[in-house]
C-alpha cells in the first residue's frame, strides 16, 4: 500500500514525510482493518514529525483522525463496510490504576494512533475494534475527520474547564479545535470572545458569530469565567489567566507547549483561579461529541489533500495558511 512515513531524525530541510510503498498490515486478534477514505492532519502531527515529541519508532506512518471502512476482522458491532472514525487513543491497558476509576485518558500504558503505533496517513490502516467509533451518516468522509481529534479533545476541554451554559468563554487560538467548539459553547448559549493572532483566524471567528474578537496584544472587555487555550504557547496561556474572574478556570488545549514563562502569583493565581491541562480524550468524550456534531450538524471547513502532498498539509497546519482542517485523501 501506499503510505506517507515518517522517519526518526528527520529535520528541516528534509521533508516531514515520504510516501513509499510499504507493507499492508496484517490482521490481529480484537483488531480492524480499515480502508482509509480520510485522514485530518493535527497539530500533534506536526509536533510529532518535527521533533517536538520524542520519536518512539525508527519510521512512522503518522495520521490521527482516520475514516475508514471496515475490510477485515469485523465484529457483530462493526459489520464489513462499517464507516469507523479513529482517534488518538488507540488503545490503553484496561488495567492500571486510571483506567480502574474512569480516567482512561491518563492511562499508564496507552497506545497512541500515528504515535506509537502506525496512523492513517496510508491506504490502510490496523486498529483497535474497541477503540473504533460508528460514524454518525450526513457528514461526508472528509468532514468527519477533523471532528476525530480536533472536535473531541475542543468538547474535552469544555469539560476540563468546567463550562457552565451562559458563561463567558475565552477563546485563544481559533484553528480547527476552537472553530469547531464555538458551535458547542453557541448552542450552550455562552458568550464567546476570541483572543488570536492571524488575521484569517480571527475572520473566522467573527463570521462564526463570536461575541467579540480580538488579535493576541488585546485583552477581552469582561472577565471570563472560562477559558480554554489552543496555541501552543505559555504566553498566551498568561494572557487567558490575566482575562479571568476570581475562581476561573484556563484548560490549555495543547500537547506541548514552548515554556510557561514567569508570571505573577498575587495577581493572576490567587482568588483560587486553575490552570488545567487536558490529556487525551476517553471513549465517552468521543462518543458524547459524535453525537453533540451530529444533534448539531457540526461542518468543519476543510482543505483536501492527496496523500501525494502530505507535506503540503503539515506544512499547511505550520503555516496556519489554511482557513479549514487540512484532511489526507488516500
Ligand atoms: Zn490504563
Ligand atoms: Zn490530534
Amino acid at each position: 500500500m501506499k503510505a506517507a512515513v515518517f522517519q526518526q531524525g528527520t529535520k528541516a530541510p528534509d521533508p516531514f514525510v515520504r510516501v513509499e510503498e510499504v507493507p499492508r498490515p496484517t490482521l490481529q486478534p480484537g483488531y480492524l482493518l480499515l480502508r482509509v477514505v480520510a485522514c485530518g492532519v493535527c497539530r500533534t502531527d506536526l509536533h510529532i514529525v518535527e521533533g517536538d515529541l520524542p520519536a518512539l519508532r525508527p519510521r512512522l506512518i503518522p495520521g490521527h483522525q482516520i475514516v475508514g471502512e471496515v475490510v477485515d476482522g469485523a465484529t457483530t458491532e462493526l459489520p464489513i463496510g462499517t464507516r469507523v472514525g479513529v482517534s488518538w487513543m488507540g488503545g490503553v491497558d484496561g488495567s492500571c490504576w486510571f483506567c480502574r476509576h474512569d480516567m482512561e485518558n491518563l492511562c499508564d500504558h496507552p497506545t497512541f494512533t500515528g504515535y506509537t503505533v502506525d496512523g492513517g496517513y496510508a491506504e490502510y490502516a490496523s486498529v483497535r475494534a474497541d477503540f473504533a467509533y460508528p460514524l454518525p451518516s450526513g457528514l461526508d468522509n472528509e468532514h468527519v475527520a477533523p471532528l476525530l481529534c480536533a472536535g473531541i479533545i475542543g468538547f474535552r476541554s469544555l469539560r476540563v474547564a468546567a463550562v457552565q451554559p451562559g458563561e463567558r468563554v475565552g477563546l485563544f487560538g481559533f484553528g480547527s479545535s476552537a472553530s469547531l467548539t464555538i458551535r458547542i459553547l453557541q448552542s450552550w448559549k455562552c458568550e464567546v470572545y476570541v483572543v488570536t493572532r492571524g488575521e484569517a483566524h480571527r475572520k473566522t471567528a467573527q463570521s462564526s458569530g463570536a461575541t467579540w474578537v480580538g488579535d493576541e496584544s488585546a485583552k477581552p472587555p469582561v472577565a471570563l469565567d472560562r477559558a480554554i487555550t489552543f496555541a501552543p504557547s505559555g504566553k498566551v496561556v498568561v494572557s487567558a489567566l490575566a482575562s479571568l474572574r476570581k475562581g476561573g478556570i484556563v484548560a490549555i488545549n495543547a500537547i506541548h507547549l514552548d515554556q510557561m514563562p514567569a508570571f505573577d502569583y498575587d495577581t493572576l493565581l490567587w482568588g483560587e483561579r486553575q490552570i488545567r491541562s487536558v490529556a487525551n480524550m476517553t471513549r465517552q468524550d468521543a462518543r458524547d461529541f459524535l453525537q453533540i456534531a451530529h444533534d448539531l450538524n457540526i461542518r468543519p471547513k476543510v482543505t483536501p489533500f492527496p496523500l501525494e502532498n502530505a507535506n503540503d498539509a503539515l506544512l499547511a497546519v505550520k503555516n496556519e495558511t489554511e482557513d479549514g482542517s487540512a484532511v489526507i485523501i488516500p
